[in-house]
């Protein structure tokens, strides 16, 4: 027979956004417990990241999307203050902002637009000559035509976000269980009631889905999207070290490659966006690629010493937005699909969850991401 046990929220996914969910349904005063399938929480897309926090520089126009990643970012620095505070851990919060990079009319062209609405939205975009460019950036190379200052677009180190996410939620009293195996849920009159794991009941009227990449692989009963609505898209990453280690400050994008300095003098760059299913691999063209980039923007980095390579997969759902908020089951929640944004989602997923849990109004309307808009796909799926 199996054990039981009862808790009050049952959350399914280590990553940022699982975490974060867990630590802001905590502090609401649920008792919470996490499952992650892998040894240890934060190892998949959450550790992969570039940890770019740019609503701006990611937007091609305004919208739902872009409303959101901008409410996040203003969520940062106190979200940066509260975890330093519980737990010790400075995720480095650097905010000297983006440099985007022309080397095209094409690209000029793209800056111009970008600029145009943005400034029209109120936001700080401020067109910079190659001069006035390298002047902000002395190794970026003699041959970019224009740039675009973000400085409001900045980053953390999102692998320093998850252990403190991780310190904090375990502080905090979340119930983390890895080595996670199947979760099989158990729902009763279209409600909710737990799952099995681990050999056990797990008796809970809230469970949120937080399995990134994974959300919609598991059973469709527990998860309540069809197989498609969320895919993963494959990036490949490597760093370099810089030498000095302050050799760039601000994180420099071009339309080939990104560039994030570090404050230990690692340089992160990144990435390639691969649909290839769930396959990981770093591959000589990737790599290729990517150094391409980097010494277009900094010629100089030519000479500098390779790092790490590595590689994670984005959660992409169908239709590019997020998946947050409860599904056609009750007490069945869903926080996912945040691609190449989950980074910058992190505390505003974590709001709007813990917010909708208990009822309270969000300070943004969760509708366009409600799950319930893949509810007609998911009946056909299974009909
Ligand atoms: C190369 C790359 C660069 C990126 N750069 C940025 C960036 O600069 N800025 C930004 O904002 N975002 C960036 N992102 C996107 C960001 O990393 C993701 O959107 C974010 O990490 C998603 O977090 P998550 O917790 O949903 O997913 P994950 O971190 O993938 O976590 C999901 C967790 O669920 C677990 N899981 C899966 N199935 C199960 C199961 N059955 N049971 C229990 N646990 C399960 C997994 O093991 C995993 O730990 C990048 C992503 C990649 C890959």
């Amino acid at each position: 027979m199996l054990s039981h046990h009862t808790t009050d929220c049952i959350v399914i996914g280590g990553g940022v956004i699982g975490l974060a969910v867990a630590r802001a349904l905590r502090r609401d005063g649920l008792r919470v417990t996490l499952f992650e399938r892998n040894t240890q929480p934060g190892g998949e897309a959450s550790w992969a990241a570039a940890g770019m926090l740019a609503p701006q520089a990611e937007a091609d126009a305004p919208g739902v999307l872009f409303s959101l990643c901008a409410a996040s970012r203003a969520l940062y620095p106190a979200f940066a203050d509260e975890l330093r505070a519980e737990t010790g851990i400075d995720i480095e919060l650097r905010t000297e902002g983006t440099l985007l990079l022309a080397f095209t009319d094409e690209e000029v062209q793209h800056l111009v637009e970008k600029r145009a609405w943005q400034t029209g939205a109120g936001l700080r975009a401020e067109p910079l000559t190659p001069f006035e460019a390298r002047e902000r950036e002395p190794r970026l190379s003699e041959t970019i035509r224009g740039a675009l200052h973000l400085p409001d677009d900045w980053q953390v180190d999102n692998r320093r976000l998850t252990q403190a996410l991780v310190a904090s939620t375990f502080r905090a009293g979340v119930d983390i269980h890895c080595d996670a195996g199947d979760i099989q849920p158990i729902i009763e009159k279209g409600r909710i009631r737990g799952v099995t794991a681990l050999g056990k009941t797990w008796h809970a009227p809230l469970v949120v889905n937080a399995a990134g990449s994974w959300a919609a692989r598991m059973s469709p009963e527990l998860l309540r999207l069809p197989p498609a609505s969320v895919r993963p898209i494959h990036g490949q990453m490597l760093s370099l070290h810089m030498q000095p280690p302050d050799l760039l400050r601000h994180v420099v994008r071009s339309a080939r490659a990104y560039l994030v300095p570090r404050r230990d003098g690692r340089l992160i760059v990144g990435a390639t966006v691969e649909d290839v299913g769930f396959t990981k691999q770093v591959t000589a063209g990737g790599v290729a690629r990517l150094l391409a980039g980097t010494i277009e923007a900094v010629p100089l980095l030519a000479d500098m010493p390779l790092g790490e390579t590595w590689n994670g997969l984005r959660p992409l759902a169908e239709d590019d937005l997020p998946i947050l908020g409860e599904t056609d089951v009750t007490g069945l929640f869903c926080a996912t699909g945040h691609y190449r944004n989950g980074i910058l989602l992190t505390p505003i997923t974590a709001t709007l969850m813990a917010d909708l849990v208990a009822n309270r109004t969000p300070s943004l309307d969760p509708l366009p991401f409600s799950p319930l808009r893949f509810s007609k796909d998911m009946n056909q799926a299974h009909s």
